[in-house]
């Protein structure tokens, strides 16, 4: 009834109260410590390789091939996985245009690009990153084939993973995730949250979290925090992946979910004052760290929803992860410090 599972993650994670950081934003927050999934493969993302490398494995692989934003979780992670696995990994990662022209098979790591955060770790590991610029990427999926294509005819056994790791495969890590806090749930005074709450960026985590909640009777419904794409995007995405899920494995109709784009802020990456004002109140009212790319808009759209009334109740938060990129963004943090700046965002 469920896909092959590798045991990769470091689970169950916490399910945590946060009563000071709940004051705070007038609504009852429990944050889901999915930063807490690992070590340097910390975050949402080793979730879902779980089924995904299970897969890959299955088949024979002995490279995975992967695509994400320099910076990306998801890519590192995957990174990260695959060494502990004795596979090797190549990544194709999104840089602002760079003058070389990389034939469509990507640009080799060099020191243009700061070697911070995941990519540091994406060096570490022995991935084999190659930076792709902004006009490649309109049409990756075209790369991603032509590179998976090329890698086999050099002979190796190739396991392509979509952006993000979002596919039917992939929602399973949520779905799981979803079991996870309904054990969890057993141990509290109460039987299921209002809402979960989360950021959302390809669409994976989503849909298996609107599955899980309804498969396991977590939740009554579903907020995701775009912090990328359009509300339009999502929808189909999200509900593509539940449609194929739903058809392969048999899982009922997922929870009501509803993408919200109010905690977007100027751009994927970019934060606002505001968005990083969140996320000190949560590092000094919870100890929780949270990121500028991800989870720190998904906690300032809470906070926003909670405020406008269009949140109560108790709130299940997934703290998805994204240490490494908060690492990469230390400078926008010293700005506000120091008062601002332009660049602050
Ligand atoms: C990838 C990621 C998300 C979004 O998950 P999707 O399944 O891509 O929507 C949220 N938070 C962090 C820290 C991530 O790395």
């Amino acid at each position: 009834m469920s896909p092959p599972r590798l045991r990769l993650a470091h689970l169950p994670t916490p399910l945590e109260p946060a009563p000071r950081l709940s004051e705070e934003l007038g609504v009852e927050v429990w944050i889901k410590r999915d930063d807490a999934t690992g070590g340097p493969e910390a975050g949402n993302k080793i979730r879902k390789l779980e089924f995904l490398l299970a897969e890959a494995k299955a088949l024979g692989a002995d490279t995975v091939l992967t695509c994400g934003g320099i910076q990306s979780n998801h890519a590192r992670a995957t990174a990260v996985a695959a060494a502990r696995l004795g596979l090797a990994a190549t990544l194709f990662l999104r840089v602002r245009d760079l003058e070389d022209d990389d034939d469509g098979r990507g640009i080799p790591l060099d020191d243009r690009v700061p070697w911070t955060g995941n990519l540091l770790l994406d060096h570490l590991v022995g991935a084999d990153a190659r930076l792709i610029r902004q006009v490649t990427w309109k049409s990756i999926d075209a790369c991603m084939q032509r590179e998976l294509e090329a890698l086999q005819e050099a002979g190796r056994r190739v396991y392509a993973i979509p952006a993000g790791g979002s596919n039917a495969l992939g929602a399973w890590g949520y779905v799981a995730a979803m079991e996870e806090v309904a054990t969890q749930l057993e141990a509290l005074p109460f039987d299921r949250f209002d809402a979960v709450v989360h950021a959302c960026g390809s669409g994976g985590t989503a849909a298996g979290i609107a599955l899980g909640a309804a498969r396991h009777g977590v939740a009554e419904r579903l907020v995701a925090m775009a912090v990328s794409d359009s509300v339009d995007w999502f929808e189909s995405t999200i509900s593509t992946i539940c449609e194929e899920a739903r058809g392969r494995w048999g899982l009922p109709a997922p929870v009501p979910w509803t993408i919200d784009d109010r905690a977007m802020g100027p751009a994927y990456a970019e934060s606002t004052p505001d968005q990083r004002a969140v996320m000190r109140l949560a590092a000094r009212t919870a100890g929780l760290v949270l990121d500028p790319v991800y989870s720190g808009k998904a906690m300032w759209g809470l906070k926003l929803a909670a405020a406008a009334g269009d949140l109560s109740g108790r709130v299940l938060f997934i703290h998805t992860g994204g240490l490494p990129g908060l690492m990469a963004q230390s400078d926008v943090f010293a700005a506000d410090a120091a008062g601002g700046s332009p660049g602050a965002g």
